[in-house]
């Protein structure tokens, strides 16, 4: 397993024999305790960052001063980070920006993180420190704050979104009620957060095996009301339903994809405005912008593959687009013919469309804006085709619409 890999247990060694104590902290010691393939290396010590940094350089282990003011350096080790930070507490908060001084005290450092399952510690021999009876919710799925649920969340309410993103992967049977009612209450102060935090949780809480419970919860608890800045994101049962049909789908047809899945849940309550609106609010990347508002732009409507409509809509989304459109499709609408859309796609992939402008030249055409009709013409009647001309019946097409020199529509 990855700790006992060499280079972990030379970056773990190096600290312990500079008189230091280091030891694996938060996601990836849940991880291990459950199972589950690991994130990121976080080790926690109680040397100070500058001695941290001189260890490693003396032991020859590459290290990058990610955040000394935070206590951070990451050491580097046949290219697997390791980030390694020095123990803190929490001196005073306004909810955003936690100020903190370091600590010799793991206590008061697991005191400091959200959940009682991320604030495990675990030594070199994988022996697991657990202040506050993480082990135990781990294993029975109960996401439960370190200390008052209201207080942990009045410090940084980013904690609310990590709450439904943990419980979305780690959450078995009903959610903390005291939990619930704190996130409930707190959810007004959503809309302080950068949109950035937002959308990084909203798409790691996306990307779970079933986040429908989880997104059921943030729902009724009022979450999506207060998360866009554009306005209130809606969705109801309908859009739920949609999902977890999505996701059996998913399930037969792979991969789970969280841009798709977010599309799906806003299928019946965005139009294609809304969607790009939304879109950009939540700070999706470009391309993530683009696939979500396509999706919901909702291409292929009525469209099969044969027709020629179909082949100019197929031209544009290519074969990832018309995926997405009938998984979509087949979980939002009857059956119909969207399994021919996803066969069709498959086999065909991406059309392209070979003629160049030297074809023209050959043919002795003047070179100019007409050469460039005379391409698109040609395109258009290929698109129009299904794609299956070849470039030698294209190239003889361009030739007759030469020589004949009809005239440009
Ligand atoms: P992942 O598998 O997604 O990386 P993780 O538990 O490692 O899960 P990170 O966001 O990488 O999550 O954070 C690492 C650890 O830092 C957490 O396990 C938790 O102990 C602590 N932590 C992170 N964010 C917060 C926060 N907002 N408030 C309190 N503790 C936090
Ligand atoms: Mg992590």
């Amino acid at each position: 397993p990855w700790m006992a890999t060499p280079e972990t247990r030379a970056v773990m060694d190096c600290l312990s024999n500079g008189g230091g104590e280091a030891r694996f902290v938060g996601g990836c010691v849940r991880d291990a305790l459950l199972g589950r393939a690991i994130g990121d290396i976080d080790i926690a010590t109680n040397l100070p960052p500058e001695k941290v940094q001189q260890l490693l350089e003396l032991a020859g282990i590459r290290c990058v001063p990610t955040g000394l003011k935070h206590g951070t350096v990451t050491a580097i080790a046949s290219h697997i980070p390791y980030e390694i930070t020095t123990l803190r507490r929490d001196v005073e908060t306004d909810g955003r920006h936690a100020v903190v001084a370091f600590t010799d005290d793991w206590k008061e450092d697991a005191s400091r993180r959200d959940f009682t399952m991320n604030a495990l510690s675990m030594d070199g021999e994988g022996l697991i420190t657990d202040f506050f009876n993480g082990v135990e919710d781990a294993k029975t799925g109960h996401i439960r704050f370190v200390g008052n649920a209201k207080t942990r969340l009045e410090e940084d309410v980013l904690r609310l979104l990590r709450y439904f993103r943990f419980y979305a992967h780690y959450g078995k049977g009903a959610p903390d009620a005291e939990a619930i009612a704190a996130c409930q209450s707190m959810a007004v102060h959503l809309p302080r957060l950068a949109a950035e935090r937002v959308r990084v949780e909203l798409l790691k809480l996306l990307a779970a095996d079933d986040p429908a419970p989880s997104l059921r919860l943030m729902y009724s608890a009022g979450v999506f009301e207060m998360l866009s800045a554009a306005g209130a994101i809606h969705f109801d049962e309908t859009g739920l339903d949609h999902l977890n049909r999505l996701i059996a789908l998913e399930k037969e047809r792979g991969p789970a994809d969280p841009i798709r899945r977010l599309a799906c849940l806003f299928y019946d309550a965005m139009d294609f405005a809304d969607a790009k609106k939304h879109a950009r609010a939540l700070r999706l990347s470009n391309a993530e912008q683009h696939r979500f508002s396509e999706i919901l732009s909702k291409p292929f409507n009525g469209q099969q593959p044969g027709d020629s409509d179909f082949f100019l809509t197929y031209f544009r989304t290519g074969p990832e687009g018309a995926i997405d459109a009938a998984m979509i499709g087949l979980a939002v609408e009857a059956p119909g013919h969207w399994h021919d859309v996803i066969d069709y796609a498959e086999q065909t992939g991406l059309p392209r469309f070979e003629l160049r402008g030297r074809d023209a030249q050959d043919l002795g055409l003047p070179p100019g804006p007409a050469i460039g009709a005379r391409l698109a013409q040609v395109r258009d009647w290929w698109i129009h085709e299904g794609f299956r001309p070849d470039l030698s019946a294209c190239q003889e097409k361009l030739r007759q619409l030469a020589t004949d020199n009809r005239e440009l529509p």
